[in-house]
């Protein structure tokens, strides 16, 4: 089966959403989501907001200058200010939609946005819905996407890789013409062919095996973009939260860091508090600071994870402070005001991404990049909290523009692709090979190549995932492919980019932090790789 778009839009958070509801009407689009469109996005579960300049004592320049401190010098500063001076916009655009914004009560009896303030911002600016953001903007942009004449919702539908011109043997420069979509329920793929494709799969921080994301962060867009061709950048900034909650039904449930800002202290599993031999803040170091001292421990221990202590709180206190974290740990056997409860550090956010410019075009015609998928030149070496969101909104309206010209200038013609070929390949025998190096792929990266890396550790991560890429890929080439081993195929791909560009920079910069290179070096500069030409997947 084939099928023709203008555009296809492989993945459906902000970023996707987003796109589609910016794209010009006569276009016609798929909009493709690997499991429902609602929940399975890292978008449904943001918390906090979406950072922008909206009071009036703020300005554009101190939320430039905030991001570009955060990122460690290694934001690009037009990426940086396009992002930043967008957002009033958008915010606005985003009202209009209905999305439900917290607001208060001003000194002049009108009712404003409420505005919090998070770490690294100097002021007051992130906009937000109560504590679940996420969930108010995805549900809001589902809704318009889902009554848009124009855009055809695609469910259970994984992209399985891109097909460009190159791939098939045509000369000239190398251009996106669509897809290969695996329909989960018939284990059927079909092609989508368009005008223009866009990238738009979230993160990769599945990667590791604590991670705060939902199962689907498992880097396909990067991946299906490296193997197309196209550049990727600063994979070694991995963000980690500090404080994930540790059991086996938990999966990723986030501790917010208010728990320690209310006086949640972090302990060892002998009960001694650690913190402040790190940092003089003690427990209320930043972010980073914070999960490399975790990181420290639980390796010097060998120990499963450390614990988080606000049990010198009333009951009464935590239930009102933290009703949602509250209801979740006892729901796991933990009363949070009667003892610790057991945390690790987990992945968080994935910095680096596909290269794009400042439409969100990529290395190929054709191809666009978005959201976390992308490298956009904000975030540096540092992802400042609540920027994440605001890049989703801003690029994928850059990227509608885009595209719109485009495809006015040379409208989209209907091509016959290549069918997927599974003539040589039978069922599998063996699973146990997929999970397995599931498994694999996230210890040794968590192992490996977490908060705190080495020569050594690197050296070694590096010569693992290469023997286990070899056996996904013999793996791959004789049975049928599936939703898992197309992820695990991802996944152990972008692990290969974290490690590879993680070799590269010998130094420690923002979220990289290695014991052989512990200062930065005098100049910054981005971490490009850049695919060599390889044998057909
Ligand atoms: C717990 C948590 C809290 C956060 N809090 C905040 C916050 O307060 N503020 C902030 O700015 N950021 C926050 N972030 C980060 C932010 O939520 C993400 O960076 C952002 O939502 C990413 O949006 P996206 O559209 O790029 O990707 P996502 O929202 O992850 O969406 C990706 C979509 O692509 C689909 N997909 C993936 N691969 C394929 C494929 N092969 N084929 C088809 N579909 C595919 C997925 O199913 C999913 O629907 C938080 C993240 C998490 C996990």
């Amino acid at each position: 089966m084939q099928k023709h778009y203008d555009v296809i839009i492989i993945g459906s958070g902000a970023a996707g959403l987003t796109l589609a509801l910016h794209l010009p009407k006569h276009l016609q689009i798929g909009l493709l989501s690997k499991s429902s469109l609602l929940s399975h996005s890292s978008t449904y579960w943001a918390q906090g907001g979406i950072s922008a300049v909206l009071d009036e004592d703020d300005h554009f320049d101190d939320h430039v200058r905030d991001t570009l401190q955060a990122g460690a010098e290694l934001c690009h500063e037009d990426a940086t200010r396009y992002t930043v001076e967008s957002a009033p916009e958008l915010i606005h655009w985003l009202t209009e939609l209905g999305m439900p914004f917290t607001r208060e009560r001003g000194e002049d009896g009108e009712r404003g946005f409420h505005l919090t303030r998070e770490g690294g911002h100097s002021h007051r600016r992130v906009i937000h819905a109560e504590d679940a953001t996420g969930k108010a903007l995805q549900t809001t942009l589902v809704n318009r996407v889902l009554q848009a004449d124009n855009v055809e919702v695609i469910e259970d539908a994984i992209a399985v890789d891109l097909i460009t011109s190159q791939k098939l043997g045509e000369s000239g420069d190398n251009r996106c013409l669509g897809a290969y979509v695996l329909e989960r329920r018939s284990g059927q793929v079909y092609s989508l062919s368009a005008g223009a494709t866009a990238l738009a799969t979230g993160g990769a921080n599945k990667v590791y095996l604590y991670t705060s994301n939902p199962d689907g962060s498992s880097g396909d867009g990067i991946a299906m973009a490296w193997r197309a061709g196209c550049r990727v950048a600063n994979m070694e900034f991995m963000q980690f939260h500090p404080t994930c909650l540790y059991h086996p039904d938990a999966k990723s449930f986030l501790i917010s860091e208010a728990v320690r800002g209310e006086g949640g202290k972090l302990l060892l599993p002998n009960g001694e508090a650690f913190m402040q031999r790190f940092d003089e803040r003690a427990d209320l170091a930043p972010r980073d600071v914070v999960a490399r001292a975790i990181d420290h421990e639980m390796k010097r221990l060998g120990s499963d994870c450390v614990y988080l202590d606000i049990s010198h709180r009333s009951k009464g206190f935590i239930q009102s402070h933290f009703p949602n974290i509250y209801r979740r740990c006892l729901e796991l056997g933990y009363e949070m005001d009667k003892e610790p409860i057991p945390v690790v550090p987990a992945a968080h956010y994935t910095c680096g991404g596909v290269l794009t410019n400042l439409q969100a075009r990529t290395d190929i015609d054709g191809l666009y990049a978005l959201g976390e998928t992308a490298c956009t030149g904000l975030h540096g070496a540092n992802r400042l909290a609540s920027n994440s969101l605001l890049e989703c909104l801003a690029f994928a309206r850059a990227a509608a523009d885009d595209i719109a010209i485009q495809l006015s200038e040379q409208p989209p013609q209907p091509r016959n692709l290549p069918a997927w070929d599974d003539s040589r390949v039978t069922d599998s025998d063996e699973e146990v090979v997929v999970t397995h190096n599931w498994h694999e792929v996230r210890r040794l990266m968590w192992n490996y190549v977490g908060i705190v890396r080495t020569d050594k550790r690197l050296a070694r991560a590096s010569s693992r995932i290469e023997l286990l890429l070899n056996e996904i890929d013999e793996y791959y080439g004789h049975f049928k492919i599936s939703s898992d081993l197309i992820e695990l195929r991802n996944l152990a791909l972008v692990a290969k980019l974290i490690i590879d560009s993680a070799i590269k920079r010998k130094e420690s910069r923002g979220l990289h932090f290695t014991l052989d290179y512990p200062e930065a070096l005098a100049e910054a500069s981005d971490t490009l790789i850049t695919p060599q030409p390889r044998r057909e997947d």
